[in-house]
């Protein structure tokens, strides 16, 4: 009984310790610690990446919503005091606070093989507390790092990238075989690293969080056209709206037969600047 429930929560947490050293040194060889960083490690499980971070950090927050995990994770860094096992889910953590002491200069190193059925929401908040981040270097579901790191023009290419690609530089570090993990996840994962950095005001993005909504509303069906994905959510009455569409195209030199996934960062701020100045956007 004890090992059933043990086995449903494992499941449910979407917990698959790495125990490959060789891929741990490689994540630790792309992080580059040095001894003044103050590191958030995401879903410490059974502490084999926390043991490395903590070797080189200055400070280690190993965040845990497993109270049985942390437990052990408390008794293992019981004699290593710049080791804080902190037991919370991290989709409230509270990231800011934790920086606030480090003053402006510093900003937090997030490290992680995170649960990969939350892998969506940790990256949004994480670009979301991008001010006090300074990297995030994450294992992942293959098919997300390749999302998250993908090209305009490749199928990939979707919300997830042009979120991810506005407020950092995204890498795509190594692949990862099930075989590294206990229990083997049934998918293939890979590491990457995103350098927070905003491009929203190069880009000339007034508004980031409204920029966000609009561009996930033109990736809301794929294999549309921009301008049919466009014409659905725009406020006003067909007609007019098809019409002034026809011109924003124009003036943004773009082919009514464009699709979202065609256009690059730059394009979609372009468009988007353009639709706000005639007042189309709500
Ligand atoms: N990094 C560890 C464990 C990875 S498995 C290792 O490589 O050994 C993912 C871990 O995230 C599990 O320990 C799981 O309990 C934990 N986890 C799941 N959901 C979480 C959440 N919302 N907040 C914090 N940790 C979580």
């Amino acid at each position: 009984m004890k090992r059933t429930l043990r086995q449903h929560t494992r499941q449910r947490l979407g917990q698959h310790f790495l125990i490959d050293s060789g891929i741990r040194n490689r994540i630790l060889e792309s992080l580059r610690l040095t001894s003044t960083d103050a590191v958030v490690e995401i879903g410490a499980g059974r502490g084999f990446l926390t043991e490395a971070l903590a070797h080189q950090a200055k400070k280690v927050w190993a965040v845990e919503i497993d109270p049985q995990l942390a437990l052990g994770l408390k008794a293992q860094f019981i004699s290593t005091p710049h080791v804080e096992i902190m037991v919370e889910d991290i989709l409230q953590f509270d990231f800011r606070a934790l920086a606030r002491p480090l003053g402006g200069e510093k900003k937090l190193r997030v490290v992680g093989n995170v649960p990969y059925f939350i892998s969506s929401p940790i990256i949004f908040r994480l670009l979301d507390c991008g001010d006090c981040i300074q990297d995030a270097t994450l294992m992942l579901q293959k098919e997300m790092a390749d999302r998250i790191t993908a090209s305009p023009t490749s199928r990939d290419y979707g919300y997830a990238s042009v979120a991810t690609q506005l407020c950092s530089r995204a890498t795509h570090l190594f692949a990862v075989p099930p075989k590294s993990f206990f229990p083997p996840p049934q998918v293939q994962s890979a590491v990457i690293q995103l350098t927070m950095a905003s491009r929203s005001q190069e880009l000339a993005i007034s508004d980031t969080k409204s920029f966000l909504k609009f561009a996930q509303q033109i990736f809301t069906e794929k294999r549309k056209t921009l301008l049919n994905n466009l014409k659905r959510f725009l406020p006003g009455n067909r007609p007019e709206t098809s019409r002034q569409l026809m011109e924003v195209f124009d003036q943004c030199q773009l082919d009514s037969k464009i699709r979202a996934e065609n256009l690059s960062l730059e394009a979609t701020a372009r468009l988007y600047a353009v639709l706000r100045q005639r007042g189309m956007l709500c």
